[in-house]
């Protein structure tokens, strides 16, 4: 550990500053594959680490209620066009605070305490904001949910269908936080019609792909696409809501003064950033490599004897179904990150298990494509999970920490921007 990186914080709070770099040591030793982290590029930490953190700007580009934006302005308006740029939209909010409040923002434009609203249901591998009831829009709204066929793992749009009609939701979620298929995006713009609703399409996770032309865009059969900021996409831990000119105003109404204050200057930063980064053929080549990966990483895993929620993956997630093995899924979780591979453990469909001891482990491949492993490392990482999986099952400490060597010596030769070498 090493006081030379943050000379300025190790000289006035030691104590934090050593649980920084033990974190910067935890990420650069380990195999991290839980599908919604990543590592952002040096440029993107040293844009989120800057002095707009000090200015408050509460409006937007040219209409603000605090004086001295000169520069704040341009940030911010290179953030929006940049945005609207790479996803091919109308319009882009870039300040929203995360991707929850991004999306009690969706609600807040479009509906009314008490409404119908439609999400997939969190156990099928929705998201809390759809509607869920343990969420405030699942308390505040009325939520109905739909789910995946249990046969296939896939999502079931007649079933879609028939609940929309039936319910008529002022607004539907589609995208989620473990589907490993593709989103159809025009099946549900259909759907979406014939029951009068406005569509959302929440691509938090696979925002990057679709940037990267990995994954279909939402762009022109949605009316307002929510997304996470510091997920596939890589940049900072934020959120943009995007939408087309008509739906502009009661977005950017409802974000601010609706929900927030004054944004977050830094992060837009950051965000403007990596929306450059992402715009570069390198990224085109990055969001293929993490589906490549994921698809070399599901097939090795197959081979190993899993069972894998819909058979594998189209994206960057692959949810393991441990339901056949002895080894449930937070053990399982436990004991592959005593080996130094960082997962979670999830719900899988119709689980007979409880939410919070369930039967899945959810892994993509997000981080460690960003640190340059490819499909040839996928058995090898398959392998590893195999193996510490037995070993949970028989409690062999030896072999999790057998592997947990192996892991951080691959991991040292594939360092990440902004960690020491491993
Ligand atoms: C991650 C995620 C969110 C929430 O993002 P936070 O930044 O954690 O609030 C919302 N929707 C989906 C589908 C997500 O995957």
């Amino acid at each position: 550990m090493s006081a030379s990186r943050h000379p300025a914080l190790f000289a006035a709070d030691p104590e934090l500053a050593s649980f920084v770099a033990a974190e910067e040591v935890l990420q650069a030793q380990t195999l991290r594959l839980i599908p919604s982290e990543n590592y952002v590029s040096a440029a993107v930490l040293e844009a989120s680490g800057t002095v707009l953190q000090n200015k408050y700007s509460e409006g937007y580009p040219g209409r603000r209620y605090y004086e001295g934006q000169q520069n704040i302005d341009r940030v911010e308006a290179l953030a929006v066009e940049r945005a609207k740029g790479l996803f091919g939209v109308d319009h882009a909010n870039v300040q929203p605070y995360s991707g929850s409040p991004a999306n009690l923002a969706v609600y807040l434009a479009f509906a009314k305490p008490g409404d119908t609203v439609m999400g997939m249901a969190l156990p099928m591998g929705g998201h809390l904001t759809h509607g869920w009831g343990v969420s405030a829009t699942g308390s505040w709204f009325r939520g109905v949910q739909y789910g995946v066929r249990a046969d296939t793992g896939l999502i079931d749009y007649d079933a879609v269908r028939d609940l929309a009609l039936a319910e008529r939701p002022k607004l539907i979620f589609c995208g989620g936080t473990a589907l490993p298929r593709t989103i159809d995006f025009a099946a549900f713009a259909e759907i979406a019609r014939e029951a009068g609703s406005i569509l959302v399409a929440d691509v938090a996770h696979i925002a990057g792909l679709i940037a990267g032309g990995a994954h279909p865009s939402p762009a022109d059969h949605v009316d307002v696409i929510s997304t996470t900021t510091h997920k596939t996409l890589r940049g900072p831990r934020g959120a943009m809501l995007m939408c087309r000119e008509e739906h502009a105003k009661a977005i950017d109404k409802a974000v601010f003064p609706g929900l927030q204050g004054g944004p977050h200057n830094q992060t837009t930063a950051g965000i403007a950033v990596a929306l450059h980064e992402a715009a570069q053929p390198s990224f085109v080549s990055y969001a293929h490599a993490v589906v490549a990966n994921a698809k070399a990483l599901a097939a090795a895993l197959l081979q190993k004897g899993f069972d894998l929620v819909s058979d594998g993956t189209d994206n960057h997630l692959i949810l393991i179904d441990l339901t056949g093995k002895d080894v449930p899924g937070k053990i399982a979780a436990k004991a592959l990150d005593r080996a130094g591979i960082v997962v979670n453990y999830n719900t899988v469909p119709f689980d007979p298990r409880k939410p919070f001891d369930p039967s899945g482990v959810r892994i993509g491949t997000p981080s460690l494509t960003s640190r340059g492993l490819s499909t040839e490392h996928m058995p090898v990482v398959a392998d590893w999970i195999s193996r510490a999986v037995d070993a949970a099952a028989k409690g062999d400490e030896q072999a999790l920490a057998a592997i947990r060597a192996e892991v951080t010596d691959l991991m040292a030769a594939f360092p990440a921007p902004g960690l020491p070498l491993a």
